[in-house]
């Protein structure tokens, strides 16, 4: 008990002098249209470079940093830098492409939450549809201070919302017609259960029938192998992300995977 709370206060200590520091990065997980052959999106996912530790992932320190407050900073620090990297990447000839960011629910009962992310995108000079926010279902559900209220902001003044890890939460799916938002991510749960001799998924099929009945675009998550990629384009699912096709990446790499993976014309903004 007590060592476990000593790792966690020193965690929380290291965590404030890394904001200050600079040691969080962003690394960015193409997201590809299997049809067209071409990369349409980039999702943004927080890496903490640590001086002893080495790059850890959001699993280490995103629940501490929500817990204590820290997730304010950590959501200035992404929006901030999506939005650079997004101007210098339509600056270079990927000018279609769009880049999501992860939201956590905490981020959304900031009051100035909406304003933050619509300045910088203008401080950017970007089209707001250039940024997708990945919400999870309980940010939806759980209607504190005003949290849908901000969400609707974001989305009347052009940003994508989209919904992460689509079914895996509490679903009231009553909330897809009460407030409409532009993508659904299969999680990768579902996703994983695509193996050979399984080749179809009941909810996969739901979802996809969900999506085109709102008219909802979609994304799948996690997918790893060319026989998920498969039973997936043929369960009429397009869009797809996962390690089959590229593990998340530095900038400079991410560029160079844009660059061989024919990105000559990536796709217009929807
Ligand atoms: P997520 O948004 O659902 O992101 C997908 C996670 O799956 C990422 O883990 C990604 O690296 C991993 N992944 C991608 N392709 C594959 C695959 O083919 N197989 C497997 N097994 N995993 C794959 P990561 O980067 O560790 O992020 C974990 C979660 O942390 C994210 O889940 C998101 O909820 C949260 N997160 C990431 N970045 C941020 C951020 O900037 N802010 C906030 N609030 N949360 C973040
Ligand atoms: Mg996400
Ligand atoms: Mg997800």
């Amino acid at each position: 008990m007590n060592t476990a709370f000593r790792k966690r206060i020193g965690l929380e200590n290291d965590l404030r002098r890394a904001l200050v520091d600079g040691e969080l990065e962003l690394y960015y997980q193409p997201c590809v249209s299997v049809g067209r052959g071409c990369v349409v999106a980039l999702e943004a996912l927080v890496r903490w470079r640590h001086p002893e530790h080495g790059l850890l992932n959001p699993t280490n320190f995103v629940a501490i940093a929500e817990e204590v407050g820290l997730i304010h900073a950590i959501g200035d620090f992404v929006v901030e830098s999506a939005c650079r990297q997004l101007r210098q990447w339509h600056d270079t000839g990927f000018r279609h492409i769009r880049v999501a960011i992860n939201a956590s629910p905490r981020e959304f009962e900031r009051r100035d939450f909406v304003e933050r992310v619509l300045s910088t995108m203008r401080k950017f000079a970007l089209p707001n549809n250039a940024l997708e926010v990945e919400i999870t279902e309980n940010t939806l559900i759980s209607d504190t201070e005003g949290t849908i209220e901000r969400v609707k902001q974001l989305r009347s003044a052009g940003v994508r919302i989209a919904i992460d890890d689509f079914g895996t939460r509490y679903s009231s799916l009553n909330y897809l017609q009460r407030f409409p938002v532009h993508t659904l991510k299969i999680d990768q749960c579902f996703v994983r259960d695509l193996q050979p001799g399984r080749p179809d998924s009941p909810i996969i099929h739901a979802i996809v029938a969900i999506a085109k009945g709102f008219g909802i675009h979609l994304v799948s998550e996690g997918v790893e192998t060319e026989f998920q990629r498969d039973a997936l384009a043929r369960m009429g699912c397009d869009e797809m992300q996962g390690y089959l096709f590229s593990h998340p990446l530095s900038p400079e790499k991410a560029t160079d995977y844009m660059v061989g993976a024919s990105a000559e014309d990536t796709v217009p903004l929807g």
